[in-house]
């Protein structure tokens, strides 16, 4: 597949991933092309396959960066994006419902953030009040991630407003993190309980993700994400088979009341979410 959809220019490559359905909705293809990977990959940013980034960590493929944004669409897009969907409906197109509390702000997380392009597509998505927050446990690609991302216009504007941050942490512990302007909590994510939290029910509804993804194979699917997702929220996993030699995307959805699903889906292959290198 990888090589069908490589071009020589974004838009290029863009346009083989839609040709190819690996991209399906106009929305997720305007996000693909307001962010150009050679801001991202040092090597052949548009051929459709993984390219190093040093630290034994690599950008992935565009037509799994497609994949993860596809699936995740539905818990990104904010309010506006209902009318963006009603107008794509009625020019033939295909866009998934837009689910969430009307006019709450998006709150995304994006573990090994690696190079930092899912990152900005993903805030690309967001609109103007969601918050995407890229985690990872090698502080250099932290920085590199942010510096990449400063190398754009618009990218710049994001990290300025806050509305994309780039922390360091254990992914497989989530992350915990108020919205624009307050302090960032402590290592490992064990901010003070909120009110909310407190209560014990809505545990994760003041803070909590609506979409968390994540960008290394997971040996297990880890609680500990699963519980920080909103209700309704969707995670997007690569976790290791039994066998330990085959991986597979997860799709877990928390629903409205709570209810967790999880799905196998397509198998894959990426770097292992592991413990940080001493
Ligand atoms: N989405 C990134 C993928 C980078 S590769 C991109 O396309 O650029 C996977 C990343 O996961 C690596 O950068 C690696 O450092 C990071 N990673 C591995 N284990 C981790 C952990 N426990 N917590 C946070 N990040 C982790």
């Amino acid at each position: 597949m990888a090589w069908y959809s490589s071009g020589s220019t974004n838009e290029e490559l863009v346009e083989n991933l839609w040709r190819s359905n690996l991209i399906t909705t106009p929305l997720t293809k305007s996000a693909f092309l307001k962010v150009d990977r050679a801001n991202y990959a040092p090597s052949d940013p548009y051929a459709d396959s993984p390219q190093p980034i040093g630290h034994g960590a690599t950008i992935s493929a565009p037509h799994m960066h497609a994949q993860a944004v596809e699936t995740l669409l539905p818990f990104l897009l904010p309010k506006e994006g209902q009318e963006e969907e009603k107008a794509a409906a009625r020019s033939g197109s295909s866009v998934p419902n837009v689910v969430g509390q009307a006019g709450r702000p998006r709150r995304v997380l994006d573990i090994g953030s690696g190079s930092g392009y899912l990152t900005h597509v993903l805030a690309e998505l967001v609109g103007d009040t969601g918050v995407v927050v890229g985690l990872e446990h090698i502080p250099a690609l932290r920085d590199l991630g942010e510096r990449n991302m400063a190398k754009s216009r618009e990218g710049r504007a994001l990290l300025d407003s806050g509305r994309v941050r780039f922390r360091v942490g254990d992914g497989r512990k989530g992350w915990s993190e108020a919205s624009p302007g307050a302090a960032q909590p402590g290592v490992g994510g064990e901010a003070a309980p909120s009110a909310a939290e407190e209560r014990g029910d809505k545990k994760e509804e003041a803070g909590g993700w609506d979409a968390i993804h994540v960008g290394a194979a997971a040996a297990e699917l880890h609680d500990e994400l699963v519980r920080q997702l909103r209700s309704p929220g969707r995670m997007f996993i690569p976790v290791e088979a039994e066998d330990g030699w085959d991986q597979y995307i997860w799709i877990v959805d928390k629903d409205e009341q709570g209810n967790v699903r999880k799905e196998k889906s397509v198998g894959v292959r990426y770097v292992p979410l592991t413990d940080a290198p001493k």
